[in-house]
């Protein structure tokens, strides 16, 4: 018998009214599986969501010092449990141990973090235009947080999320994907166990259509934060703004590293490798074009060629592996789909392009790191998120070329440039459409006290991460106090002044 995981709902561990469940397998070994989890529906969204609202009459009183003390003490225990959470991430969803280590420290910075801002949410106060008047604003929460997230980061996204929303004295209705269920399960049980009253937060398993959706649609859901596909977020944002819903999106990207003649190739191969291959491919922010100069194309390529071919893939479980499997059978279709699609548009497959071979694959949906060269500006593989393991490397002439190939797609989330050039390293960071740029280092990386989020079709213009995602989940109220004991008109009275 695996384990039979529960939805969180009021503060009660139970089991969905449907009596289903679906499973949660290994990526990487099909035969071992994780456990089986409820599938919820209209019903348990329906409860949580009442838990929700009546836990807010409370949360949102509770002085906001004393919310951080409870993200404190989640952060403590997240610590004392960091190599569990990563070993536990690693056999649900397959990114190797070094990387969903790092997964949770994301999460217990940004505990600390959310902690310590409890003790900031600062606001203006300004002068009044008006004699012995005082202009002051603050921050009130919003409400009931609804919140959706993917599989690629289970534990750091649910975290910047979660924790600021508690943080600004909203509660939260959690849906995690159906990939990734467990790591959630061990977020919200710390949330529990670090004594955050019941109602608070509340956790609901299930698809997206089934419980996704009437999160998004329930009324006395006041904003809603999305982390997913372009797709499904464009979606969401129509229905959630038909109900006038606050909402926050962070969505697909295709994110490039652009290398000039003058970069540190060896610097700029070990930033791409770890760009492109770490967590199989499968990270918003994953380098997926390189934009080489043509002076150092030939030989980049050459260097970048010899060490992909070298990663070793396989069980994420085992620390000498470098590169897990794709997330599932779907996701390595979609894989298995984009190689195709580059063959037949002209690009020049220089690495991978199929599964590995071997009987210790068998069980997994394991394929190899993919290059390809001589890749079109403005083909299917250069423009489309892919979300695995396949590079696209295109040759431009200049500078200038550069930055138009890395601006030309849909995405704005994550770029890079290697150059020793300062002027061409600004002008890179000026002229870039993106939320994040690297400079000397790879697409990814992103620190928990920083902005992170993407233009264009990346996002809807929020930020999770940093002090940003405070005013994402308070809305502000401003303060009038006259104290002048008599009626003072605004814009009138001023006029004698
Ligand atoms: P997805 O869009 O398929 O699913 C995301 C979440 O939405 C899941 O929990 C899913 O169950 C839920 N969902 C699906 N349909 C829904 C609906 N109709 N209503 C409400 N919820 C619904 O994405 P995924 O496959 O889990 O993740 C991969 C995608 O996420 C990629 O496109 C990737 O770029 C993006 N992503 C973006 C960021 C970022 O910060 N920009 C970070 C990680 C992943
Ligand atoms: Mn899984």
């Amino acid at each position: 018998m695996s384990n039979a995981y529960k939805n969180f709902i009021a503060g009660q561990w139970q089991d969905a009214a449907s009596g289903e469940r679906f499973d949660n397998i290994n990526p990487a070994d099909h035969s071992d599986q994780i456990g089986t989890f409820p599938k919820s529906d209209q019903r348990e969204v329906d409860a949580a969501v009442t838990a929700a609202r009546q836990a807010y009459k409370s949360w949102r009183l509770t002085p906001a010092p004393v919310r951080g003390d409870f993200l404190k003490k989640v952060g403590d225990i997240m610590v004392a449990r960091k190599e569990e959470i990563a070993k536990l991430m690693t056999r649900e969803m397959g990114k190797v141990l070094k990387e969903t280590r790092g997964d949770t420290q994301e999460g217990i910075d940004t505990a600390y973090y959310a902690a310590s801002e409890t003790r900031r949410l600062f606001s203006h106060t300004a002068p009044s235009e008006l004699p012995n008047k005082m202009n002051i604003s603050f921050r009130m929460p919003v409400g009931v947080a609804g919140i959706i997230t993917p599989w690629n980061f289970p534990m750091a996204i649910p975290t910047w999320k979660i924790f600021p929303a508690l943080a600004c004295g909203n509660t939260v209705v959690f849906k995690p994907a159906s990939d990734t269920p467990a790591t959630a399960t061990v977020l919200v049980e710390i949330l529990a166990e670090a004594g955050i009253p019941a109602g608070v937060v509340n956790l609901v398993h299930g698809s997206g259509s089934k419980v996704g959706n009437p999160i998004v649609e329930h009324k006395d859901v006041n904003l809603i934060s999305f982390t997913g596909s372009s797709s499904i977020g464009k979606d969401i944002q129509a229905r959630a703004g038909a109900m006038l819903k606050r909402v926050s999106l962070e969505l697909g990207g295709k994110n490039g590293v652009i290398i000039m003649d003058d970069a540190d190739l060896e610097l700029a191969l070990d930033g791409v490798l770890w760009g492109a291959f770490g967590t199989t491919g499968q990270r918003c922010t994953a380098t997926s074009r390189v934009i080489l100069h043509d002076k150092i194309h030939d030989k980049f390529v050459d260097m970048l060629v010899k060490r992909a071919e070298k990663l070793k893939v396989g069980n994420g479980l085992d620390e000498s592996i470098e590169m897990g499997p794709c997330i599932n059978e779907g996701q390595r279709g979609v894989v298995e789909e984009y190689v195709e699609i580059g063959k037949k548009q002209g690009a020049k497959l220089v690495c991978g392009g199929k599964r590995p071979e071997g009987s210790q694959y068998a069980k997994g949906t394991f394929y190899l790191p993919t290059i390809f060269t001589e890749v079109k500006p403005m083909s299917r593989l250069e423009q489309e998120e892919i979300f695995g393991p396949v590079l696209s490397v295109i040759r431009v002439r200049n500078f200038d070329e550069a930055i138009t190939v890395l601006n030309d797609t849909v995405y704005g989330l994550s770029s890079s440039i290697y150059t020793r050039n300062v002027n061409q390293a600004f002008k890179a960071i000026r002229d870039i459409e993106c939320g994040i740029t690297y400079v000397n280092g790879p697409t990814i990386g992103a620190e928990a006290h920083m902005p992170f989020g993407g233009m264009k079709e990346t996002g809807n213009g929020h930020r999770e991460g940093g002090w940003q995602v405070y005013e994402f989940y308070s809305e502000t109220k401003t303060v009038y106090v006259d104290f002048s004991g008599k009626l003072q008109k605004a814009q009138i009275d001023t006029e004698q002044v």
